[in-house]
């Protein structure tokens, strides 16, 4: 089978959204790049992750024509290839409607860094991309747009976009984004939040980059 160390990573993935909480039903999307020939290993459309097995993850090339796979690719198609071939640096793309999250993105509102834990897996502030219908040709470029060095973006009045160097990466930043903005939510509803200054932004990434883990 086409890239099927790929293939197995975007579906387990796949399934620790669920077991994350991050997605129902068949909404989402999970994405990976091959680096070396720039194919995209990308969930089908509207099916079950827990039934998924590799042979169902979509391969493309990076203009969207279809390399292996018998399904019709995520509806998200389109941004993904955007931001691939837009954020070289970046090997995948993770979409999801996580409850808190999403709360802030029909608000129009940013999440702001007021946990160590969003400097970490993010790298800064949360912005809100500017609203397109799904599948539009324009949720790529609000995308590329709203994110800059950061690896996850709100849509507005649709969920939570997140990107990284790995699939690792990208789920991870899908988790903690969840995990922050469930606490903002929180706090916001029984005072003001404090808000962490640039310096320790940048302190706490660099820990995270460089120091932490085995
Ligand atoms: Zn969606």
């Amino acid at each position: 089978m086409l890239l099927e160390k790929l293939r197995e990573e975007v579906l387990e993935a796949s399934k620790k959204l669920i077991y994350y909480n991050l997605v129902t039903l068949t909404g989402g999307n999970v994405s990976g790049r091959d680096p070396e020939s720039g194919y995209i290993a990308i969930t089908p459309s509207g099916m079950e992750y827990e039934k998924l097995i590799p042979e169902d993850i979509v391969i493309l090339d990076k203009e969207g024509n279809l390399v292996d796979g018998k399904w019709k690719p995520s509806v998200d198609t389109k941004a993904h290839l955007y931001i691939y071939n837009h954020i070289p640096k970046i090997n995948s793309v993770i979409h999801t409607h996580s409850v808190y999250a999403s709360c802030f993105s029909v608000l129009n509102e940013s999440i702001p860094v007021i946990t160590t834990t969003l400097a970490n897996a993010i790298g800064g502030e949360v912005p809100v991309a500017k609203y397109t219908p799904v599948g539009d040709d324009n949720m790529g470029p609000a995308i590329v747009e709203a994110i800059g060095d950061r690896l996850a973006c709100l849509l507005e009045n649709h969920g939570v976009m997140t990107i990284g160097p790995t699939i690792k990466d990208a789920l991870t930043a899908a988790v903690m984004l969840e995990d922050v903005a469930k606490i903002y939510y929180f706090a916001r509803s029984i005072g003001k939040p404090q808000i962490l200054p640039e310096s320790e932004v940048k302190k706490a990434r660099d820990l995270y980059l460089y120091v932490y883990g085995q």
